[in-house]
């Protein structure tokens, strides 16, 4: 099949949006088990992101920027800023980190193993 724009970027707003409540709903405090999932977790899908080119350019950010696992702040962040470093590629604005937590909600409710909601 043809390359189609309109559909890789609908791949990409889909998976950005997965991609950052996934570490949004990180605990605080993760156990040595949880951070390694985590590391793991972005490295396998750097290796099966659908679109081919991306994936390459996502594994070639992971060197630079290596996940962050400590906190849920900590990996939040990070993906902010990774997400950020393909905005910059792409010619897309700068997303506010700041803004993260009012930005996304999971509809999940609290998260029965914290206090967070
Ligand atoms: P998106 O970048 O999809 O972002 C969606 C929304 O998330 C934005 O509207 C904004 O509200 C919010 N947002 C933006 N930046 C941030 C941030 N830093 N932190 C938190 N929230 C934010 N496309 C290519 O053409 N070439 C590539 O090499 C490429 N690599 C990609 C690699 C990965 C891992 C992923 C997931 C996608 C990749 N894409 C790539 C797709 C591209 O990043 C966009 O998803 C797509 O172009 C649609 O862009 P968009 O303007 O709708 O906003």
């Amino acid at each position: 099949k043809m390359a189609n724009a309109t559909a890789k970027a609908e791949l990409g707003r889909h998976t950005w949006h997965f991609l950052h409540l996934l570490t949004l709903r990180f605990p605080d405090k993760p156990t040595p088990e949880q951070r390694t999932t985590l590391s793991t977790f972005f490295h396998t899908f750097s290796l099966l992101y659908p679109c081919g080119e991306c994936a390459n350019h996502f594994q070639q950010l992971l060197k630079e920027m290596p996940v962050q696992t400590s906190s849920r702040m900590n990996a939040a962040l990070w993906l902010c800023a990774a997400h950020n470093r393909v905005n910059e590629r792409l010619g897309k604005p700068e997303f506010p980190c700041d803004k993260l937590d009012e930005s996304y909600d999971c509809g999940c409710g609290p998260d029965p193993t914290s206090s967070k909601t």
